[in-house]
């Protein structure tokens, strides 16, 4: 089950995915020939590893259930007021 959040820059509600920085290739080449930059490029990567969003690629998500996610919510509904959808997600 996926977890429901909503991009603050393109107001994409659902879907969000992990980004990795870097290139696996490299961390490999790193870890064949030097140790410690391999080591280092691994920690580097899973540092930088964040969730962002499907549509734009930006990191700023906001959980769909927080004032923030409802409120974002609440005003891409006003816009598509023309198109009355039935909404499914849960309001507290
Ligand atoms: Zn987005």
């Amino acid at each position: 089950m996926a977890a429901h959040f909503v991009c603050t820059q393109c107001y994409h509600v659902g879907g969000r995915r992990s980004h990795t920085p870097g290139s696996f290739g490299i961390e490999l080449i790193l870890w064949f020939f030097f140790i410690v930059p391999g080591m280092i490029y691994s920690v580097w990567r899973m540092a930088s590893k964040k969730m962002v969003c499907t549509q734009c690629g930006c990191d700023q998500l906001v959980p769909i259930n927080s004032a923030r996610g409802q409120e974002i919510v609440m005003m891409v509904q006003s816009k598509q007021s023309a198109q009355k959808e039935p909404n499914q997600y849960p309001h507290e």
